[in-house]
């Protein structure tokens, strides 16, 4: 049997953040329950066509968007769907991406009975001036008695995740959100620094000039303190943002910078199987119409050439702090010399026989890539 992962995209949302550019729509019971019906419909046509022979989930992954805008008992119904219709592995990793407002004991109990066992909380800060800003919908306040509820209602494995770099956040600011996430003792922190979109926002308030991106020397010191406070936490560094207590790295998220196969399910999901990269249609009406036909949504599916996937497995692998196989490299006389001039400007460095990034490298870790392919 060949491990896969399953990704499932929730595309609604109570309001849209000030930074989000991702395809969201607002909650609709009429329009969620079509796409309750084309996701159960997809998750169908998907495990009965060939190419799942041989395959077995061990990880799923409800993300979005915000998935926890259905109840509990749609959501369960959801992995109990994938459970009848794919193989799954004895213990699959189950993560839920829940936003702070729509969690409460009673279905957090639910949940975790259902089988969802790691829990992705987006808080993004703890303090209140910032969330206002960031358009969140909810207070630091009801980021701890998410927390709390979930811890009570037995979850073992927590992710927080937050952004450092916002409009007027000071180092202050940004380490008493790192110690106030600390105190909670979650098992999982990702740190994401702001970068401002098109057509969000905050990209509007930088086109008229009432907001500036924080410039990269700033960033970057906000990631090295980030990186620093949460070593000497106890959080073990596996990735450029992610963070874990041992034994508690997100197995979903490894699979995609080692280019593991990964099937998406939903609007505008993305897969990775037998060598293609396949596209879902980003239009909400033309996902759920294709369904209703029992047609695929998919709008785009690319083979993938083995030197595509070499430059997939560099960019993606060097993300983590293990960084690559040197084998990678060694028999291209050009991207060994690229990594020694690379490691001459400290920003790669040689370490049992793979290459990987230095903290510094991990900042321009974008550039580094493009030097490598
Ligand atoms: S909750 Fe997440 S997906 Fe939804 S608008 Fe905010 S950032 Fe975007």
């Amino acid at each position: 049997m060949k491990d896969m992962g399953l990704y499932i995209d929730f595309p609604f949302c109570i309001a849209r953040c000030a930074f989000c550019a991702f395809p969201i729509q607002g909650f609709r019971s009429g329009l969620a329950e079509e796409y309750r019906l084309a996701l159960h419909q997809e998750i169908e046509l998907l495990a009965s066509s060939p190419e799942m022979e041989g395959r077995e989930i061990d990880s799923l992954y409800l993300g979005g968007g915000t998935p926890t805008q259905y109840p509990a008992e749609i959501l369960i119904a959801f992995i109990e769907h994938c459970r009848a219709h794919f193989r799954f592995a004895p213990d699959p990793e189950i993560s839920l991406e829940a936003h702070p407002a729509t969690l409460n004991k009673s279905g957090l109990s639910d949940l975790l009975r259902g089988g969802i066992n790691r829990l992705s909380l987006g808080v993004q800060s703890f303090s209140d001036t910032h969330l206002h800003r960031l358009g969140r919908n909810h207070s630091a306040a009801d980021a701890d008695a998410a927390f709390q509820a979930a811890r009570s209602a037995g979850f073992e494995n927590i992710g927080i995740d937050l952004i450092y770099g916002l409009p007027e956040q000071d180092l202050e600011d940004w380490i008493k959100t790192l110690q106030h996430a600390i105190a909670l003792s979650p098992d999982h922190i990702s740190i994401y620094g702001l970068s401002i979109e098109e057509g969000t926002l905050f990209g509007k308030m930088e086109k008229a000039g009432t907001l500036t991106q924080t410039r990269d020397e700033v960033l970057l010191d906000y990631y090295e303190t980030a990186r620093t406070i949460l070593g000497n936490a106890g959080y073990l560094q596996y990735e450029i943002s992610n963070f874990a207590k041992p034994g508690k790295a997100c197995r979903h998220n490894q699979r995609y910078w080692n280019r593991s196969e990964m099937l998406g399910l939903g609007l505008a999901a993305h897969s990775y199987i037998r060598h293609e990269r396949r596209e879902n249609t980003e239009n909400l009406s033309d996902y759920i119409e294709a369904l209703k036909k029992g047609k695929s949504p998919s709008i785009r599916c690319d083979k993938i050439s083995k030197e595509d996937e070499q430059i997939d497995k560099i960019i993606f692998g060097l993300r983590k702090t293990e960084g690559i196989p040197f084998q990678f490299l060694k028999h291209d006389a050009q991207r060994s010399r690229s990594a020694s001039a690379l490691a001459n400007d400290g920003l790669v460095e040689i370490h049992n026989n793979r290459l990987r990034l230095t903290p510094k490298g991990m900042h321009l870790a974008d550039e580094v890539a493009i030097a490598l392919i």
